[in-house]
């Protein structure tokens, strides 16, 4: 059956807002509540993929605090933090890790519009030393209160927000599919639109059909 073509029509306008080039890595937060809120706010924000890295036989979790948003934001896993460090920085981007030590910088004094990712810690450890000594920029969200830090989640909101802020003052948020590739754009699409066939088609190894403008099936002729 095909899709309603409401649905279709939001499926594409949300993608078309996504960004390849905005993202976050996580590291060793576990509680399902803040990996699930920090997802939330990518999907919020436009972000096309979160990275986090998951040591051998962890699995993250979500709750009903994401929304479903897990099926909406692509989930990266890396087993080790040099392989998620390496793998981001040769796609280019900046790294830009969150603690608060004093060798930090205030959050409000760096250019988010280029190839940004921002590596949050755990809850109660906050960055491994190992992260903090590969990041390009360590970072802080000034702070006045009697308590010494912000919910992870919370500090993944202000800073993926203030990245859209400053997109949006340039005008470099996507608003039609420009935030990805083309072939990202009609894969993505597709999954989306629908689940359960692009599964079977991985499972087989086989390319996705093609979709009409109605976000119909196009017949695929086998010679
Ligand atoms: N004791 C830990 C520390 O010193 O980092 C606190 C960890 S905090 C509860 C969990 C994570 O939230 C941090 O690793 C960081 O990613 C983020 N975070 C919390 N408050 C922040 C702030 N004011 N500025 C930047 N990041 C913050």
């Amino acid at each position: 059956m095909s899709i309603l073509p409401r649905r279709f029509d939001r499926i594409k306008n949300v993608l078309n807002c996504r960004m390849k080039n905005l993202t976050v890595l996580v590291e060793a937060v576990n509680k399902p509540h803040n990996l699930s809120a920090i997802l939330r706010t990518c999907d919020a924000a436009g972000v096309f993929e979160a990275n986090f890295i998951c040591e051998k036989d962890e699995v993250k979790t979500f709750n009903s605090t994401a929304q479903g948003s897990q099926k909406w934001v692509k989930l990266n896993n890396y087993e080790t933090k040099i392989s998620a460090v390496s793998e981001l920085k040769k796609k280019g981007f900046k790294l830009y890790g969150t603690t608060l030590n004093k060798s930090s910088t205030d959050y409000r004094n760096f250019d988010y519009t280029g190839n940004t990712c921002f590596v949050l810690g755990a809850e109660k450890w906050g960055l491994s030393n190992e992260i903090i000594s590969k990041v390009d920029e360590s970072i802080f969200i000034p702070m006045s209160g009697m308590v010494q830090s912000l919910n992870v989640s919370v500090a993944a909101s202000i800073l993926l927000f203030e990245a859209i802020r400053q997109r949006n003052i340039k005008n470099l948020l996507p608003f039609d599919g420009e935030g990805l590739s083309n072939e990202e754009y009609q894969k993505t699409l597709f999954e989306w639109s629908y689940p359960e066939i692009a599964s079977v088609y991985r499972k087989s190894g086989e390319k996705y059909p093609t979709l009409n403008q109605y976000g119909e099936i196009n017949q695929i002729i086998n010679n």
